[in-house]
């Protein structure tokens, strides 16, 4: 099995290593992470500059780009052909609920899922991470990596794992849950005299609905959502065509005379 290893929060963070350590009895682990932290920095991809790449062990490359730059570089840059898998994290605290789009670590799932590439995002709901702190969460993505590849996945589908902080108590297959927002701004003065804003400072907190990912891991279970690229809202598509937008006029010749 060919794996490509990648994750939000550069290449020397624990949840990386840890992954990585585990997943060597499954074939060959190619580490292709960014070489400094880049978490919440979503599906960004470099355009506008050039990026290096640098082997600083056998198949383990700093990235000095986003996430997403890194699966992109790893697969058509120092691959050059499709991993079996490739997996993202293991990330320094949860990506549940309506933080996904911030994600890195998701994100960089999403880019191997846009190249037909099979991926799982895992992501460590807890505040504490070091390397020993990973063990369950390794366990657990080993696991994965395995039905993964005994079962495939589903067309335009990647998986996205969180895992408790305790011991897992078992599985759950889950859906996108709802996060509480606390809209806090954090204002203060610096050293200099001068104002500065902390903006997702606030304390993290989701809505208790049964059957969410948020729930899962609140109840000590590992949760597995499948998720896709695709963010149309099919459900909204009735009440949007009662809107007949294809009637308002937009043609400048047609235009009212002002009042
Ligand atoms: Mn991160």
């Amino acid at each position: 099995m060919l794996i490509l290893l990648t994750n939000d929060d550069g290449i020397h963070s624990a949840g990386l290593q840890a992954l990585a350590d585990r997943l060597q009895s499954l074939g060959r682990v190619v580490v292709v992470a960014p070489d400094r932290e880049r978490s919440a920095i979503g599906h960004a991809l470099t355009l506008h500059a050039p990026l290096r790449a640098e082997e600083i062990l056998t198949d383990r490359w700093a990235v000095s780009g986003t996430p997403t730059d890194a699966v992109n570089l790893g697969i058509h840059g120092i691959l050059k052909t499709k991993p079996d898998l490739v997996i993202s994290g293991i990330n320094k605290g949860g990506n549940m609920g309506d933080d996904l789009t911030y994600s890195g670590t998701v994100a960089a799932a999403m880019e191997a899922t846009l190249m037909g590439v099979p991926a799982i995002a895992v992501s460590l709901s807890s505040r504490n991470f070091k390397y020993a702190d990973f063990a369950d969460a390794s366990r657990v993505a080993e696991q994965l990596a395995l039905t993964v590849r005994e079962h495939g996945l589903p067309a335009d589908t990647f998986i996205n794992v969180n895992v408790p902080a305790q011991r897992p108590l078992g599985i759950r297959l889950t859906r996108q849950g709802k996060r509480i927002y606390e809209d806090a701004v954090i204002e203060n003065i610096d050293p200099r005299g001068r104002t500065y804003y902390w903006i997702g400072a606030g304390e993290l907190d989701f809505q208790d609905l049964d059957g969410t990912d948020c729930h899962a891991v609140q109840h000590g279970y590992v949760s597995v959502t499948p998720l896709h690229l695709d963010l149309t809202n099919y459900a909204a598509m009735d009440r949007l065509r009662q809107w007949r937008m294809e009637e308002l006029s937009i043609d400048p010749d047609h235009e009212p005379p002002p009042a």
